[in-house]
Formats: C-alpha cells, structure tokens, sequence
C-alpha cells in the first residue's frame, strides 16, 4: 500500500481488526520513509453492481465515487471519519441486499439521502439539493462540482 504522504510503496501494517460495521478489515499502516500513519479499509466485494440511470445508461457501480460525492456534502461538518465509513459501508450493503445486480440511479441517491439526513441534516440539504438538479443532468462530474459548499448556491436553477 503507498504511502499517501510521501508515495513510498513500502509501508507497514501495524495492527488489523475487524471494523465496527463487520464487513471490513481496518489496518493501521506505518511509513517508515516519513514517519506517517494512516489506515485503509479492505472488504470484500459481495457483488457486482450496475447503476442504471434515468436515460438508460449502465454503469459499474463505483464506491469510490460514491463516497466521494457524501465526503464532499459532508465537509467541515462535525461527523467523525468512522462514522462516515459506517454509513458508507452502510450504503453499500443495503445496496447489495436489494437482491438486483441493476439499481437505478434514483435508489441509489434516495439511500444516500436517507443515511445522510440521519447522521447530518446540513449535509442531507447539501445533497439534496444538488442531486435534484443531478436527476435531471445525470452527469456525476457535474454533480460533484455542484455539491462542493458554496458553488451550489451560484449554479444556475435550471439549465
Ligand atoms: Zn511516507
């Protein structure tokens, strides 16, 4: 695993546990370059899922994306690091257990919805919001551009 301090491909794992959700491995790692401390998540892929948009269009489903956008809603907000993986984990498994490798766009977005309104509500707003108009453009690049605070507020209602 690099190091995302210095890009030093040699580090240690110190210690691995499972996570609180269940689903993960959490290891703390070491950088002996740098002296630099940090922690990745491992989990086991259940399934591969398809995200079908509104237009028809598949697409892998990408937790990294994902957690990007909800990182974004959620930032300067008060809400601890594990208890975003816990949501997000949280997410993914609700995902999984539909039972359907295809979920549409529009479940997707109303679960993260729901999970953010009960951990954040200025971030359940963030999003929200932003995801409307996303519904509609369908375009994740754009979405997350939108959500960043402070843009959202200059977009343009409609386009
Ligand atoms: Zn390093």
């Amino acid at each position: 695993m690099r190091c995302p301090f210095c890009g030093n491909i040699d580090t240690q794992v110190k210690d691995s546990r499972p996570a609180e959700d269940h689903v993960s491995i959490r290891r703390r790692r070491f950088c002996p370059a740098c002296g630099g401390r940090f922690t990745t998540y491992e989990r086991v892929q259940l399934r591969d899922l398809v995200v079908v948009k509104s237009n028809g269009r598949r697409e892998d489903f990408d937790r990294d994306k994902l957690e990007r956008s909800i990182r974004i809603a959620l930032q300067k907000r008060p809400v601890e690091p594990e208890r975003v993986e816990q949501m997000i984990s949280g997410i993914v498994r609700r995902l999984e257990s539909l039972g359907e490798t295809d979920i549409p766009s529009k479940t997707v977005g109303e679960i993260v919805m729901e999970s953010l309104a009960r951990i954040d509500t200025v971030a359940y707003v963030r999003f929200a919001s932003v995801y409307k108009n996303f519904q509609a453009a369908d375009d994740f690049d754009k979405f997350v551009s939108e959500l960043r605070p402070g843009a959202a507020e200059d977009a343009p209602a409609d386009e």
